[in-house]
């Protein structure tokens, strides 16, 4: 990538690359109970332009405050081989689980072009014992089905796909540049079929539009049969730097639904708990249904307590 990048265009698609130098690509997160205890993000900003992307602040410790720049300045982190070995053994060694993907997808559409993830993930190879996580939308995850075949035989991965809606048209307007439900479906399915342990996320769930129980259901039904090891849920984040590309897609796409989000999010990030109860219960009932485990998010242990490792290198 590195002698290749600079600023690279993609003029079709209007997004700009640039090369970002990173201290480190896997961070140590200290910030408050987490069910990770490591970060890496390879990319910073993300084309698949989701309206409630709750990771859009992040390019505003870039200075850029324009929500469009989310979506057409990418940032391509460099990558050192040996450098991230030293940093996943480090990882190892504290026992806790390193989560790829917690800011921006690690698959979005700049990884076929610049291929960070991959040697992110080539340099994990190396490292056996690791706990590792990917959380993606995309697709394109199942070209590594191979790679993570291989790190899985050493070390504990799996791969988490977000999906909030089974309807493509109503993906389209809240996704408008991540693949189709059903094709991350496929993936999921051929990750599975190479022995890669995947979880459906549901994330995030979003009052009047994807928390119906048909919606639910059907998404559990179809990871279920994609092979997927279990479900995990989370509602609606509205963060400053989110609620307000968020809220102003309602008003546009959705007028009739903003007094109802008025309502439960009060000018807070939260949801009223008693709506994320309800919405808590329905995932665990219908998820008991088809014969799926589910959990919420914060039942992910807390990753300041570090597990035994059972593996041994
Ligand atoms: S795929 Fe993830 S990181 Fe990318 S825009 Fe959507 S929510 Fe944000």
């Amino acid at each position: 990538m590195a002698p290749r990048l600079g600023l690279t265009l993609d003029e079709c698609r209007g997004v700009e690359y640039h090369e970002l130098h990173a201290k480190d690509l896997v961070n140590k997160s200290n910030a408050r109970p987490m069910p990770f205890g490591w970060t890496v993000n390879p990319y910073r900003g993300c084309e698949m332009a989701c309206r409630y992307c709750f990771a859009r602040y992040t390019h505003e410790f870039l200075g850029l405050n324009d929500p469009d720049a989310f979506e057409r300045k990418i940032y391509v982190k460099e990558t050192k081989r040996d450098r991230l070995i030293a940093e996943f053994r480090r990882a190892r060694k504290s026992g806790q689980l390193v989560a790829l993907g917690t800011a921006t997808d690690p698959y979005q559409p700049a990884e076929a072009k610049f291929e960070v993830t991959r040697r992110v993930l080539e340099a994990a190879r190396e490292v056996p014992g690791l706990l590792l996580s990917i959380t993606t939308k995309s697709t394109l995850v199942a070209r590594d089905a191979g790679l993570l075949r291989e790190i899985g035989a050493s070390s504990e991965v799996t791969v988490n796909l977000s999906i909030t809606t089974v309807d493509p048209a109503l993906a389209r307007r809240l996704e408008p540049r991540a693949p189709r439900p059903d094709l991350r479906f496929v993936a999921m399915n051929a990750l599975a079929d190479a022995g890669v342990a995947t979880r459906l996320f549901i994330m995030p769930i979003l009052p009047g539009l994807t928390d119906h129980e048909e919606n639910l259901k059907a998404l559990l039904v179809a990871a279920r049969d994609a092979g997927a090891v279990g479900a995990e849920s989370n509602v609606l984040f509205l963060r400053p730097g989110t609620r307000e590309t968020f809220l102003q897609f309602l008003a546009i796409d959705f007028p009739q639904l903003v007094p109802e989000y008025e309502r439960l999010y009060r000018g807070l990030a939260y949801a009223r708990p008693d709506y994320v109860r309800d919405v808590e219960r329905r995932v665990r009932y219908l998820a008991a249904e088809v014969g799926l485990a589910a959990r919420r998010r914060e039942d992910r242990p807390d990753q300041r307590t570090p597990r035994q490792l059972s593996l041994v290198w």
